[in-house]
């Protein structure tokens, strides 16, 4: 009998597996594809797959922006609910930042020492995963914060409240995020980086118009942009003035480090609006932009500086 390469059954079986080699390259592939060119091929699809991905969670994931709480210390002798601390969100400020189709969370004060209900959760974790922090208006900044102490009682501020957001504009600062400051926001920021403030602008600065009115947000005056100022380039006001709000009775006395002052109270000249130059965005407006619309059309619209804040965050997200 005759074996090896004249058995026919073997030659079947090498023709099959030469076929099958044949057939192993499919005919729609350019003759020219070799292993190489297909494995780029494949790679930039998954490329572009990944891409279009991160794409839309860059573009299309609404932003998250976190609020500070603004916090009700309970007096002595209240009942129900008023005997209890309660941390709460003035409905403008949400509503304005929310009118740019991003999500807005409150961010409540951490106690990692909490006796009932422990938690590992620090502020910290709140400024990882959220996009951006606005710093509410709200009661003064205590004189402690800047090393003084009160000159009259009622002037003794929220130093619990100072405490909460130091830290919170910290680990925002620190995670390159923004931060917007609204009216005790603008000064806490100040006081953050080594600044003080007037106590009481009526008793500090006599010479200095009112700020603050029976009024309440319906008190008004004019502010002016220092020439190169950012916040003008950004409300594209380089020159002009403008009307804005006035509900504060404390104010930026001596600037912290690093900080430029973006406008001031005309004829007064009072800070009313600061930045810190060491981050993308940081910035403290002494006025209420999130009562503008509702006082009328005269009030200057802060919607670009809105806008600003938001495309940083949007930028520094990653
Ligand atoms: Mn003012």
């Amino acid at each position: 009998m005759s074996t090896g390469d004249h058995d026919p059954r073997r030659q079947e079986r090498r023709h099959e597996r030469r076929h099958g080699d044949q057939m192993g390259t499919p005919r729609y592939l350019d003759p020219g594809d070799t292993v190489f060119s297909l494995w780029g091929r494949i790679i930039m699809a998954r490329y572009r797959r990944i891409a279009a991905a991160a794409t839309r969670h860059i573009i299309q994931r609404p932003l998250h922006i976190g609020v500070s709480a603004r916090i009700f210390h309970p007096e002595a002798g209240a009942k129900g609910l008023r005997s209890k601390n309660l941390q709460y969100l003035e409905e403008s400020i949400a509503q304005w930042v929310m009118s740019r189709d991003v999500l807005v969370f409150m961010i409540p004060t951490v106690n990692t020492d909490g006796l009932l209900h422990p938690s590992n959760i620090r502020l910290r974790d709140y400024a990882r995963h959220l996009d951006g922090l606005v710093l509410q208006g709200g009661a003064d900044v205590s004189p402690q914060s800047y090393a003084e102490s009160p000159t009259r009682p009622e002037w003794s501020g929220d130093r619990a409240r100072d405490m909460y957001e130091l830290e919170l504009l910290h680990e925002f600062v620190e995670a390159g995020k923004p931060v917007l400051g609204i009216c005790r926001g603008c000064q806490l920021i100040n006081v953050a980086f080594g600044g003080t403030l007037y106590q009481d602008i009526a008793s500090d600065v006599p010479d200095a118009m009112a700020h603050v009115h029976d009024d309440y947000d319906r008190h008004r005056h004019e502010i002016a942009f220092p020439e190169g100022a950012s916040l003008g380039r950004m409300l594209k006001m380089r020159s002009g003035q403008a009307m804005v709000n006035s509900i504060h009775h404390q104010a930026v006395k001596n600037l912290g480090r690093d900080m430029t002052v973006e406008a001031r109270s005309v004829p007064d000249g009072m800070v009313e609006a600061i930045r810190y130059t060491k981050a993308p965005f940081v910035m403290g407006l002494q006025w209420h932009p999130e009562f503008h619309r509702a006082g009328g059309v005269e009030l200057l619209d802060c919607t670009p500086i809105l806008d600003n804040f938001l495309r940083v965050a949007r930028e520094t997200r990653f």
